[in-house]
Parts: structure tokens; C-alpha cells; sequence
């Protein structure tokens, strides 16, 4: 009976929560634009097709999303978004806080050990300038790391942003916080032109924020390489007890917006180095949260690749 109990416990422990809510495909751009509904809809179907699904925790997004969009958002921003785009766009992007919340929750609860948010629009650009900014309305990856620390009392998040973009606005947020390490790698040519390795925070936050250019055409190797180099021995140093990826798929070779070369084989190479630190450092808990990723079958490919690793639970080989 007690070995009976202890199995089932480990099996929950090492489930993969899954965050996913069909107002996730609500349309916010017009036809032509790269963020759209289909991307969504080719990951449910890959998924589906991977036969992923029946090894996953599914978990609904919270509702109450008010109080932890003021942890990083401003009244004049939060205020300005459903003003200036509408009840159905400030409540898609209101359930992808939501979204993180719920992964965060399930996460430092034990109920999961890892999740992923199948939610967008991506987030990482929000800042309070209260309009949209690079496709994003609410930083979600910000707020999740904010209401860890103020929920759950972790007080250390590493976040890792592999998309092919800068997080300029998660950057903003924790610039002079030695309280979240963030590391990111991205094309710092494109947009938003932010992602200079020379920033490396300010004030406390000092060294706590690690961004790592990569040139078009980088590959499997050279993401890799730059996770070992510049993310392994700040992680090990900094100790987190969470860790966030901001996983944008928009890094992977033939994307409409980027120009990396990461295969589906270099994000499970990617996903299971950001697992070894979690394992390392604090019991696995780990929240991926979709950021970009524009060609629709490419990123589905690469979620589920990400998501499979996920599920592992064999970090750090
Ligand atoms: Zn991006």
C-alpha cells in the first residue's frame, strides 16, 4: 500500500502539465500577418498525431489574472490594451497570463514537474507603452517570474529566451533585479535591435542579465555552444529555483521572420540542457511558454519535439 502510494506520487511529480484554451485561437492581426490562428492549430494537430496528448497533465489557464498583471504591467498600459484593441484581443492576451499562471501554480505545487503554455500571442516584447509591441500585449513570462517569487516564494528565476527575437521587455523588467537571471539568445539585427551583449544589467541586477548574439545561418552547434558557454556556469552559479523559457520556435531553420538554423534535433538538445539546470538546481521545475515561431509546420514540428523531451524526464543526457 505505502509502495502503491509512493508510485503514483512519483508518477504525478513527473508529469508534464499542458496549458492550452481554444480562445488561444482568436484572431488578433489582419490575413497576411505572421501571427496567426493557424500556428496553433498545426501545433494541436501535430500534436494529436504524436500521440503526446495522453501523457500529458492538461491544465485550464486561471481566470484572475488582475492582481499579477500589476505586478509588472502598469495601470495606464493594462488600461490602454482594452481600450485601444478591444474586449476579444485584451481577453486573448489576458488568458495567456492566465496561461503562465496556471503552469506556475501546477509547477510549484508539485502537481507537474515541467509544463508548457500552447498559448499566443507571444509576449516577450510587452513593455508599458500601452499598445501592442512586436506582436505582444502582456508580458507573460514577466509576470509568470514575478508571481513565483510573490506566490510561491521562489525567490530566484532563471529565465531562457532561445527565440529568434530579443526579449527587450523582459529585459526592461529585471534589468536591476538580481532576483531573475536573464539569458538570451537572438539575432540582434532584427527587430527590435535590442540584445546587446555589452547590457548585462544595472545597479543589484548587475551580471544578471547574459545576451548572446547569433549571427543568420547559426546552428545546432553554435546555440548549443553558447548555452554551455555563457548560460551553464551562470545558472550553476545563480541557483534558481525556477526555471522559465520564453520558447520562441522562431529560431528554427526556414522561419518567416528569422534567419537561424536550429532543427527540431537542436531544441531537444536545448530543452534538455535547460532541464539538467532545473534538475540541478530545484527538483525540475521548469514553465516553457510559447513566444514566436512563424512558419506553422516548422513550429509545430519543433513543438512537439520540445514537448516530447519534456516528458522525458531524463534530463542532463
Ligand atoms: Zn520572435
Amino acid at each position: 500500500m505505502w509502495a502503491g502510494w509512493r508510485c503514483s506520487w512519483a508518477a504525478s511529480a513527473a508529469a508534464t502539465g499542458w496549458v492550452y484554451d481554444p480562445l488561444f485561437l482568436t484572431p488578433v492581426f489582419g490575413p497576411g500577418h505572421p501571427e496567426q490562428p493557424r500556428r496553433l492549430q498545426a501545433i494541436l494537430a501535430a500534436m494529436d498525431h504524436s500521440g503526446l496528448p495522453a501523457r500529458l497533465r492538461n491544465l485550464a489557464p486561471r481566470a484572475d489574472v488582475d492582481h499579477a498583471l500589476r505586478l509588472v504591467h502598469t495601470e495606464a498600459h493594462i488600461a490602454a490594451i482594452r481600450a485601444g484593441y478591444g474586449e476579444a484581443i485584451d481577453a486573448l492576451a489576458r488568458m495567456g497570463v492566465g496561461g503562465a499562471l496556471a503552469a506556475v501554480d501546477a509547477v510549484a505545487g508539485g502537481a507537474v514537474r515541467n509544463a508548457f503554455v500552447c498559448s499566443r500571442p507571444p509576449g516577450h516584447h510587452a513593455r508599458n507603452t500601452g499598445r501592442e509591441e512586436g506582436f505582444c500585449f502582456f508580458n507573460n513570462v514577466a509576470i509568470a517570474a514575478r508571481h513565483a517569487q510573490r506566490e510561491s516564494g521562489l525567490r530566484r528565476v532563471l529565465i531562457v529566451d532561445w527565440d529568434y527575437h530579443h526579449g527587450d521587455g523582459t529585459e526592461s523588467f529585471f534589468y536591476e533585479d538580481p532576483g531573475v537571471l536573464y539569458f538570451s539568445t537572438h539575432d540582434w539585427h532584427a527587430y527590435p535591435g535590442t540584445g546587446d551583449p555589452a547590457r548585462r544589467g544595472a545597479g543589484a541586477g548587475a551580471g544578471y542579465n547574459i545576451n548572446v548574439p547569433l549571427p543568420c545561418g547559426a546552428t545546432d552547434t553554435d546555440i548549443v555552444t553558447a548555452f554551455e558557454r555563457y548560460l551553464l556556469p551562470a545558472a550553476d552559479a545563480f541557483r534558481p529555483e525556477l526555471v522559465l523559457v520564453s520558447a520562441g520556435f522562431d529560431s528554427r531553420a526556414d522561419d518567416l521572420l528569422g534567419c537561424l538554423g536550429v532543427s527540431d534535433e537542436g531544441f531537444v538538445r536545448l530543452t534538455r540542457m535547460v532541464m539538467a539546470i532545473a534538475d540541478r538546481h530545484c527538483s525540475g521545475r521548469l514553465v516553457s511558454v510559447l513566444e514566436g515561431g512563424y512558419n506553422p509546420r516548422g513550429l509545430a514540428s519543433a513543438v512537439v519535439a520540445h514537448v516530447r523531451t519534456l516528458t522525458e524526464g531524463q534530463a542532463g543526457n
